[in-house]
């Protein structure tokens, strides 16, 4: 098991796994698989969000939608849409939120911020 397959069952979850179901999934240790989610986050492949399960605190894994492109081909209008090389995560989302809250949106704006310094 490495990173790659994580992030495919990961994918394969539309609303997203808990870590502590995704490394049973997996048929690794917690530990590993806490490895591995740190180094899809490193990449920015995953969200992750704190969440309860029986009692117990874990994270709620979310793979992003991931669009590969270059950033120079695209319309300029486009580019307005774009931080870090990826689009906002509001295009394409079907989630119901109160934008103040989310956390995809909070990190893409830090992101374009980071950019901008
Ligand atoms: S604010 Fe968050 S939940 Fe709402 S549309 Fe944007 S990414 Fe989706």
């Amino acid at each position: 098991m490495d990173e790659n397959s994580l992030l495919e069952i990961i994918q394969e979850r539309e609303d997203g796994i808990l870590q502590n179901e995704l490394w049973r999934v997996a048929g690794i240790d917690s530990r590993k698989c806490s490895r591995l989610v740190k180094r899809l986050l490193d990449k920015n492949l995953v969200t992750r969000e704190a969440a309860v399960s029986r009692g117990s605190r874990t994270y709620l894994l979310r793979a992003r939608k991931g669009v590969s492109f270059e950033v120079e081909s695209l319309n300029p209008d486009l580019k307005y849409l774009i931080a870090n090389g990826e689009f906002s995560p509001c295009v394409g989302c079907r989630r119901e939120c109160e934008p103040k809250y989310c956390e995809d949106l909070t990190e893409w704006i830090a992101n374009l911020l980071a950019e901008e310094s």
